[in-house]
């Protein structure tokens, strides 16, 4: 059994406030919101992070990608929106299975 938190919130073993679902992907909102609008999309399968894909997922992370803009459109971010990848301990990356974070609304400050 996987110890994976995500993986467990993709099972629906532990509760989420889910967005978006399809065969490859699942989206919910971030406990603790940085933003006004802050969801995680992840894949169902496990990947540790970025420093895990390789070619064999491409099609996966071009879905994620392509399906970034409708999720924030879907919030109400018509304006714009902000996606963080954190990857590994240098990265601070505090949960080990790949998400994408999408954050907008309210106005986010700049990133310098
Ligand atoms: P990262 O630092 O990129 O690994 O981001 C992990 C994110 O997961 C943080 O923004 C947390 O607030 C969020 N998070 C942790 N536990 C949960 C949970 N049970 N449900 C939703 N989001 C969570
Ligand atoms: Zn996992």
């Amino acid at each position: 059994m996987s110890d994976c938190l995500f993986c467990k919130i993709v099972a629906g073993e532990i509760p989420s406030s889910k967005v978006y679902e399809d065969e490859q992907l699942f989206v919910f909102k971030d406990i603790n919101p940085k933003a006004a609008v802050h969801l995680l999309v992840v894949p169902k399968i496990h990947l540790d992070s970025l420093d895990d894909v390789t070619s064999e997922h491409h099609d996966l992370i071009a879905k994620m990608m392509l399906k970034l803009p409708e999720l924030a459109r879907s919030q109400g971010l018509e304006n714009g929106f902000r996606t963080i990848i954190n990857t590994g301990p240098d990265g601070g990356q505090e949960v080990g299975h790949l998400h994408i974070h999408i954050l907008g609304g309210l106005g986010l400050p700049g990133f310098n």
